[in-house]
């Protein structure tokens, strides 16, 4: 068993998807052990992409990131995060596989509605950056 962190993001919560993308996550076998709606500053936002600090698109995406809500999970399944993943498909929605969510939800490269941790290591620093241990069950 495995735990992963999850993003519905600004453009998908604008448009009221969060529950038909909770849904499909729910389908897909994965359980949502701990969940919140937040709306984050800019240097959250920046806190929580470090990773991504040098690259071009930096600002771009952090600012997208606290334009409006966002909802927060964390998802539990055996291989949680590579089936997440999986099922949001390709980062760019113009690659992203029939049946994915970036397939069906997402505007565009950086407007992709969802993230996913990509690592056991960057799901665990994820995790602890929104979720305190009373919060996760
Ligand atoms: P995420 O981390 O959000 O799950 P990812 O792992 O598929 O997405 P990353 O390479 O980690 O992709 O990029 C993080 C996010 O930055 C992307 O989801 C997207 O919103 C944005 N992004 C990535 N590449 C670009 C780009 N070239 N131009 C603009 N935005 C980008
Ligand atoms: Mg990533």
């Amino acid at each position: 068993l495995q735990r992963t962190f999850s993003i519905i993001k600004p453009d998908a919560v604008n448009r009221n998807l969060e529950g038909e993308i909770l849904a499909r996550i729910q389908k897909a076998g994965l359980r949502v052990v701990a969940m919140k709606k937040i709306h984050m500053t800019r240097e959250q936002a920046e806190g929580f992409y470090h990773v991504h600090k040098e690259r071009p698109f930096f600002g771009s995406l952090t600012e997208f990131m606290c334009s409006g809500p966002v909802v927060c999970s964390v998802l539990e399944g055996d291989d949680a995060i590579a089936r997440y993943r999986e099922l949001m498909g390709a980062t760019n929605p113009a690659n992203a596989a029939e049946g994915t969510l970036r397939k069906d939800f997402a505007l565009n490269l950086e407007a992709n509605s969802v993230h996913g941790s990509d690592a056991p290591e960057t799901a665990a620093f994820e995790i602890s950056y929104f979720f305190n241990a009373l919060e996760i069950t």
